[in-house]
């Protein structure tokens, strides 16, 4: 959401209910992670009462287990927090599962997928930055395709539930080669709310995945 006009949220919020869309991507960043500031609670509690799908939160945020409780009763289904924001990451990911939202956790370009090894199972989803977070609009970093091969193969070998998200430069030029190297979530801002047909571009990515078997 990122990359709506917020001078028209309400309409932006209906074109998401009305595609193909699964989820609301929502990017919280507090000028201190990272270089940005955006929104926070009181905005997407106020468009949760509009939208008619999942809230996908991922927070950009140092101190995110200060919050958590905060996003849940906002209206957050997946609650995604940083893995360089958490050094007590095993018990924010059970504070994120105890609040009743399903526990994401975010890895910048820079961090392996390895640092996961010993809780890949208890995380829900991992959404593996393609751009350095902080702005929308970015160009995907290509050593991402190698780290969705990696992760699959530790969710894989683990018997792990855990979907693989990809967020930052996903477009219509990508996008079947992040869901055949492994992706489950794409997250797409500016090549949605960009497009001249937002609904027809979302499914036309969507329409990428039904020839793939997960
Ligand atoms: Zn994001």
């Amino acid at each position: 959401m990122l990359a709506a006009d917020f001078t028209r949220l309400a309409e932006e919020i209906d074109m998401v209910n009305r595609s193909e869309a699964d989820w609301f991507h929502l990017d919280v960043m507090d000028g201190r992670f990272v270089p940005n500031i955006t929104f926070g609670m009181f905005i997407i509690e106020a468009m949760s009462k509009l939208a008619k799908k999942p809230f996908d939160v991922h927070l950009m945020i140092l101190e995110p287990e200060k919050y958590i409780e905060s996003f849940r009763k906002a209206g957050a289904d997946v609650i995604t927090v940083h893995y360089e924001a958490c050094p007590h990451l095993h018990r924010t990911v059970h504070q994120i599962k105890e609040s009743g939202a399903k526990a994401g956790v975010a890895l910048n370009p820079h961090t392996p997928v390895s640092f996961l090894e010993d809780l890949i199972e208890d995380i829900d989803l991992v959404c593996l930055m393609s751009v350095n977070p902080g702005f929308g609009g970015q160009k995907f970093i290509y050593q991402t395709v190698p780290k969705i091969k990696k992760l699959k193969e530790l969710i894989t070998t683990r018997n792990a539930n855990t979907l693989i998200e990809i967020d930052g430069g996903v477009g219509l030029q990508n996008a079947e080669n992040l869901l055949q190297a492994g992706a489950d979530v794409l997250v797409a801002g500016s090549s949605i709310f960009g497009a001249n047909d937002p609904v027809a571009t979302i499914q036309t990515m969507k329409a990428f995945k039904s020839g793939f078997d997960f």
